[in-house]
């Protein structure tokens, strides 16, 4: 995987906005769909490069949203202007509630051989205040459709932290979902920017506040019940059975090159972090011409590809190899770091493990205390 190019297609339509969401997402734009495909193919052909592909990860937004047609597009012009190894991760986010068991059987004949679910959560209430559009008995036929369209390798997205959300509804959740057997399990504590639907709630007091400290009971509940499951907890978000981490996000927490095409996707590319433009009608406008679609190109110097390669390593549960930042940087980590490394192992926040340095169990709850301490003066 190393070495490789993990391509990202950010799709930014949903059919309508989630009641937390702060992404770059579009709600009732659904007639721009053609044309932004169109835009995006253009993007893709223009900024291919000769580095092999190890990953295509189709984000959103909803991309289930995209027809068979479209995906199918897409796909031909990566594989028309790209080099994708034949072992190449393909993921597609989907939403319970755009999909069906046809759908899913033909994006699985195009090549898509890894499916996220937006499950977020198992109990009809939650999804209600969350704005979902599904309810649990759709999330759960959505796998089932999934395993008969012949998808074996699912990941499920579950949110914890809600607004009211007791220790047992998480719990329920958690069995459910494990009930569901996915190979993958992402689980987000909610955050909520003041301007969504639910932050608005929650400051005019017709939601409970945020309450960080069960939130912390619920992320330790299912650190938990997830390793007694057989999942190995590998990044601070995520679990997975053997042999089923995401190739693709780890690429970024590896901190090696990653280009993402479409609207306010994120590039990171021979030492560059580029950023393509948040506006949907911008993007359409300039057919996806990555020249007009740029917001932002920023040249990461070493001593930050150095502090960005220790934090993201530092979320991995197997942390920041002395030998790889040492191959890569030239650079002792003991050393280097000496006086933040004390200070944290002190804190009982980080430890050595062998010729890691990673999190504590403990500090993979507070990875923000830790990762700030690691950042140039
Ligand atoms: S489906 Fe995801 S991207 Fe779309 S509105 Fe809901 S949370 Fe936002």
């Amino acid at each position: 995987m190393k070495n490789q190019l993990a391509l990202y297609i950010h799709f930014p339509f949903c059919k309508r906005k989630c009641n937390y969401c702060s992404f770059v997402s579009y709600a009732h734009r659904e007639a721009d769909i053609p044309a932004y495909v169109n835009a995006l193919n253009l993007e893709l052909a223009q900024r291919a490069t000769s580095q092999r592909v190890g990953s295509i990860f189709c984000g959103g937004g909803t991309p289930s949203l995209l027809s068979p047609k479209q995906i199918k597009d897409i796909l031909a012009t990566i594989h028309s202007r790209f080099t994708v190894d034949n072992a190449a991760e393909a993921t597609l986010e989907a939403n319970p509630g755009t999909i069906d068991e046809s759908y899913l059987r033909a994006i699985r004949k195009l090549g898509i051989n890894r499916l996220s679910l937006g499950i977020q959560s198992l109990n009809d209430d939650e999804l209600r205040w969350l704005g979902r559009l599904h309810t649990a008995t759709e999330a759960k036929e959505a796998v089932y459709q999934a395993r008969q369209a012949g998808f074996s390798n699912l990941n499920l997205d579950l949110i914890y932290g809600l607004p009211g959300q007791t220790l047992s509804s998480w719990q329920h959740t958690l069995s459910e979902a494990l009930r569901l057997s996915p190979e993958h399990l992402s689980l987000y504590a909610l955050s909520l920017e003041d301007d969504v639907p639910m932050g608005q709630a929650i400051k005019q007091g017709r939601m409970p506040p945020l309450n960080p400290d069960r939130s912390a009971d619920q992320y330790e509940l299912a650190e938990d019940q997830l390793e007694a499951s057989g999942y190995r907890h590998y990044e601070i978000s995520n679990w997975a059975r053997e042999g089923y981490q995401c190739q693709h996000n780890l690429t970024y927490w590896h901190n090696q090159p990653y280009l993402g095409v479409g609207v306010a996707a994120h590039s990171y590319i021979k030492n560059h972090r580029l950023a393509n433009t948040t506006d949907l009608d911008r993007y359409l406008a300039a057919s996806g011409n990555p020249s007009q679609v740029k917001d932002n190109d920023e040249e990461i110097k070493q001593e930050l590809q150095l502090t960005e390669t220790v934090i993201l390593g530092l979320r991995l549960s197997q942390g920041v190899s002395i030998d790889d930042i040492q191959g890569r940087f030239g650079i002792d980590l003991g050393e280097r770091y000496r006086q933040p490394i004390d200070e944290l192992v002190s804190l009982g926040l980080i430890e050595w493990a062998g010729r890691h340095l990673r999190l504590t169990r403990y500090g993979q709850r507070l990875g923000n205390e830790a990762f700030w301490r690691f950042l140039p003066d």
